[in-house]
């Protein structure tokens, strides 16, 4: 069985391009994998944010993985921070890692580029924690959205230059991942912009649909997002960004085939599609919603999960740690 790993920044909320390119697809292939997604804090912490709300965040992505449909009977969930081995091989693996490699990931040029100033270092190294997350677990395959490719090629790039400098070619320490990109909704575009992605991190609410957005929200959302003043409505046109997205999402939610959609909406207007994508956002969230607010009602469960994938996780990880410490010279103590 392929081993997984993913995981989720608990930078703010969680929102459609999340679940479609991401959780979706780690839910879906769950009963036939060995699965680690973890809820990365340390990430989170490569920007600016508020310390007491970070616990919190990340308590709320968690029971959102649980009521997205992670079973812990399948898979191991827990929080980065709890697995100390994660920070500890990403200082081994920045001692491999040339500095330029980094300076070229585009995550952070646009990262780094809106804060201005006060960018810490912790931004331009984040790739090498994600590298750690993955590698720690052995993993196979990494399901993730379109934006995190770049990054999971570098990922394989330092496994190789690790087995490479530290390993014999026939007894490799580090398995080197596949990225797992899916196709529709592997990047869900912004409702203010169709051509930036959809993003937790985005100063506007208003580009992005939350999962924990109540319906008259979502509504609000759909109704004032960006379209186009053209007639019809239609995919792929290079010109219209927004109604290809929008379409994207009908298509998902709805669970069509995209001929049949594109079909249906060709002589259709904004003032009858709009409707009906809410609609079909409103149905399919309402069951996580509810199952998220049974879960943050009573926290024991909850807090039992991530307490189980903690011990579970430090397990796992703790034995490709002390491999690649044994590798790289370091004294183990008896
Ligand atoms: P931030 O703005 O803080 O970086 P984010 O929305 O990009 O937040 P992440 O926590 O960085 O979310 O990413 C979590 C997962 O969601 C990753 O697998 C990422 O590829 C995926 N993802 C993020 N945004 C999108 C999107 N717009 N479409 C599809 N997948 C996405
Ligand atoms: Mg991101």
């Amino acid at each position: 069985r392929p081993r997984i790993l993913s995981g989720v920044q608990p930078t703010g909320n969680l929102h459609l391009g999340n679940y479609l390119g991401a959780i979706r697809n780690w839910v879906s292939g769950q009963t036939e994998r060995e699965n680690y997604f973890c809820v990365v804090d340390l990430h989170a912490m490569t920007v600016p944010y508020t310390p007491s709300e970070l616990a919190q965040n990340s308590y709320t992505v968690a029971a959102l993985y649980l009521a997205c449909g992670l079973d812990p009977q399948y898979s191991v969930i827990f929080i980065q921070s709890h697995v100390p081995a994660h920070s500890q091989l990403a200082w081994l693996l920045n001692c491999i890692t040339p500095l330029n490699w980094l300076e070229r990931m585009i995550q952070f040029k646009e990262k780094a580029l809106k804060q201005g100033e006060d960018v810490g270092v912790g931004l331009l190294d984040y790739p090498v924690l994600m590298a750690a997350d993955i590698l720690l677990y052995q993993a196979d395959l990494v399901p993730v959205g379109e934006d995190q490719k770049q990054h999971l090629e570098l990922t394989r790039d330092i496994a190789q230059k690790f087995n490479h400098l530290f390993a014999q070619p026939e007894t490799p320490i580090l398995q080197v991942p596949e990225p797992l990109i899916g196709t529709a909704g592997a990047r869900v575009m912004s409702l203010t912009d169709g051509t930036s992605k959809m993003s937790k991190s985005d100063p506007s609410d208003l580009s992005r649909i939350n999962l924990l957005d109540p319906p008259d929200m979502i509504q609000k959302k759909i109704k004032r997002c960006k379209t186009d003043p053209m007639r019809g409505l239609e995919f792929d046109h290079p010109e219209r960004p927004e109604c290809h997205n929008l379409l994207t999402l009908y298509q998902i939610f709805t669970q069509q085939e995209k001929a049949t959609v594109a079909n249906a909406v060709k002589d259709m207007g904004w003032g009858e599609f709009k409707p009906k994508l809410t609609e079909a956002i409103i149905e399919h969230l309402r069951p996580l919603q509810a199952k998220y607010q049974e879960l943050m009602g009573a926290k024991d469960y909850l807090y039992q999960v991530l307490q189980d994938g903690r011990e579970r996780a430090n397990q796992v990880a703790g034995i490709t740690l002390e491999r690649v410490q044994k590798a790289m010279g370091m004294a183990i103590p008896a």
